[in-house]
C-alpha cells in the first residue's frame, strides 16, 4: 500500500502596529493585565470601531509579499460564537470577500523548489486571553483583545511535516523582511493550525481531516504532523472510520490528543458588520505599497548566489534570517572575501549560536571585531587553528582579538633568521630523513615540516618553513 499525506495550514499572525485594529489602545506584548483596554476593545455598548489604516497597509504588504491578488473592495463581517475571552460575542473578521486572494510561497524540498498556493489572507481582530489557574479559576486579560491579525489560509499542497515546516519558515522570513510581524510562535504572535489527512493512493480512500491546534514551535508542527501521519495510516490499514476531529499537540508526551469530534460544522452566523463600512482601497494606495516593497526572500537568494558565488543551500540558510543576511553582507564588505566570511560565519559562528539556541543579535562582539580577526588570519599573522581559539575566547570574554592573541602567545612566527635556525637544528638531528628525501620519499619532507612546527610550538609560518626547508635540502 502507498499513502499520500495531505496538509493545509491556517496561520494567524499578529501585526506589529502601534495601536489595535479598531481603537487607539496600545498593541504591546507582556504588559500588565488589562492595562491596554477601552470601551471599543472591551465591547461595551455603544462603542464604535474605526479601522486602523496602518494595519490595513501591513496586511496589503503581506499580500503583495505572498503574491496575492489584492481586492480593492472587501467587507468586514461578524463571526459569532461564544467564548469568555471574546468580549462582544463575535469577532470582526472577513468572510465572503477577503482582502487578499490566491498567492503562493515557494519552499525548498528535497526534490527542489515547490510552490505552496494560498487560498486567501484576511484581516481580523484577536481575542483576549484566558488564564487557567491551578485553583480552577479562569482569569481574563483583554490586552490582546482587538490586536490586528492576518489569517493566512493555504491550500492542502504540502505532503510532509518537513514541507510544512519549510513553509512556516519561509512565511516567517517573508513577514519579517517587510517588518509587519515578529512571528514569534513562542509568544503567540504566530499561531498555526494544521489540517491533515491521508489518502491510500491505490484505492483513493481518504481519512477524515484532523485539525491540530496549540502547537508551540515549528519543530512541534513537524512532529505533530509526523505523529498524525502514522495515526491516519494505521486507520486506513485497519479499515477504520473516524470523524473529523480537533486535536491538540502534547509537547511533553510528543503526541496529539483528542479535544473534540466535529459532528456538525460550526455555525458562525457570519453577517456584515453594521458599524464598519466595506473597505474600498484605491489602486494608488496598493501601488504605493508595491513600489516601496523591500527585497524579497527569493530575490535575496538569487542575489547571494550571483554576487557572492554562494550555493543555493547556503543562500537559503542566510536568507531565512534577515539579521543574519545583513550581518553576512556587512562582514563581507569589511573582509573583502565572500567565501572566507561565509566559512567563518557559517562554520564557527553559526554553529556556536545554534548550539546555544541564540541568534546573530546575541553575538557578544561587533561585526568589525570579527572582520579584524578574519583579516589577521588572512594576513598570516596567526594560523587557522589559532584563529578558532581566539574566536572561542571572544565569545566568552569581552576582549578584542589582538589582546587575546598576545595573551595566549598565538602570534605566528615569521622571523626568517629564527626559522632558519630551527630548520638547521631539525636537519642536523634527522640525517635519515634527509637521506629518504633524496631518495624521493615525499613523506620525509612532511615529517621535517612537522618537526619544525613542533619545535616552534605550532606558531611557525607554514609557508616560510616549507620554503626554507626546500632551500636547505637543495
Ligand atoms: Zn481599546
Ligand atoms: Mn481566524
Amino acid at each position: 500500500m502507498d499513502f499520500k499525506t495531505i496538509i493545509g495550514l491556517e496561520i494567524h499572525v499578529e501585526l506589529m502596529t502601534e495601536t489595535k485594529m479598531f481603537c487607539s489602545c496600545k498593541n504591546e506584548f507582556g504588559a500588565e493585565a488589562n492595562k491596554n483596554v477601552c470601551p471599543v476593545c472591551l465591547g461595551l455598548p455603544g462603542a464604535l470601531p474605526i479601522i486602523n489604516k496602518r494595519a490595513l497597509e501591513y496586511a496589503v504588504k503581506a499580500g503583495i509579499a505572498m503574491n496575492c491578488k489584492i481586492n480593492s473592495y472587501s467587507s468586514m463581517d461578524r463571526k459569532s460564537y461564544f467564548y469568555p475571552d471574546l468580549v462582544k460575542g463575535y469577532q470582526i473578521s472577513q468572510d465572503d470577500i477577503p482582502l487578499c486572494e490566491g498567492g503562493y510561497l515557494s519552499i525548498e524540498t528535497e526534490q527542489g523548489q515547490k510552490k505552496v498556493s494560498l487560498v486567501r489572507i484576511h484581516i481580523e481582530e484577536d481575542t483576549g486571553k484566558s488564564l487557567h489557574t491551578d485553583k480552577d479559576e479562569t482569569l481574563l486579560d483583554f490586552n490582546r483583545s482587538g490586536v490586528p491579525l492576518i489569517e493566512i489560509v493555504s491550500n492542502p499542497d504540502m505532503n510532509s511535516g518537513k514541507e510544512a515546516r519549510s513553509f512556516l519558515e519561509k512565511l516567517k522570513a517573508t513577514l519579517k523582511y517587510i517588518g509587519v510581524s515578529d512571528c514569534k510562535i513562542e509568544e503567540g504572535s504566530l499561531r498555526c493550525d494544521v489540517n491533515i489527512n491521508v489518502e491510500n493512493t491505490v484505492t483513493h480512500e481518504k481519512t477524515s481531516i484532523s485539525e491540530i491546534k496549540n502547537i508551540g514551535s515549528f519543530r512541534g508542527v513537524e512532529r505533530a504532523i509526523e505523529y498524525e501521519e502514522r495515526r491516519h495510516i494505521d486507520i486506513l490499514k485497519e479499515n477504520k472510520k473516524i470523524n473529523k476531529e480537533t486535536r491538540k499537540w502534547d509537547e511533553l508526551n510528543q503526541k496529539t490528543v483528542l479535544m473534540r469530534e466535529k459532528i456538525s460544522t460550526n455555525n458562525y452566523r457570519f453577517a456584515p458588520d453594521g458599524d464598519l463600512p466595506p473597505l474600498n482601497i484605491s489602486n494608488e494606495f496598493i501601488e504605493e505599497i508595491r513600489r516601496n516593497m523591500p527585497e524579497s526572500v527569493d530575490e535575496k537568494i538569487e542575489r547571494f548566489m550571483r554576487d557572492y558565488n554562494m550555493s543555493r543551500k547556503d543562500a537559503v540558510i542566510f536568507s531565512q534570517d534577515i539579521d543574519l543576511a545583513d550581518y553576512y553582507e556587512n562582514l563581507t564588505d569589511r573582509v573583502k572575501d565572500s567565501s572566507l566570511s561565509l566559512n567563518w560565519l557559517l562554520g564557527e559562528v553559526l554553529r556556536r549560536l545554534n548550539e546555544e539556541g541564540k541568534t546573530v543579535s546575541d553575538i557578544p562582539f561587533r561585526v568589525e571585531d570579527l572582520a579584524h580577526l578574519i583579516l589577521i588570519i588572512k594576513d598570516g599573522k596567526i594560523n587557522n587553528n589559532a584563529g578558532k581559539k581566539v574566536l572561542k575566547e571572544m565569545f566568552i570574554s569581552s576582549k578584542k582579538a589582538d589582546e587575546i592573541i598576545s595573551e595566549l602567545g598565538l602570534l605566528q612566527v615569521s622571523d626568517e633568521g629564527f626559522i632558519r635556525e630551527v630548520v638547521d637544528k631539525v636537519l642536523s638531528s634527522n640525517p635519515q630523513s634527509i637521506e629518504d628525501y633524496k631518495n624521493g620519499k615525499d613523506r620525509a619532507f612532511g615529517f621535517l615540516v612537522g618537526q619544525c612546527m613542533k619545535e616552534m610550538k605550532g606558531k611557525g609560518n607554514p609557508k616560510l618553513i616549507n620554503d626554507l626547508l626546500k632551500d636547505r635540502l637543495k
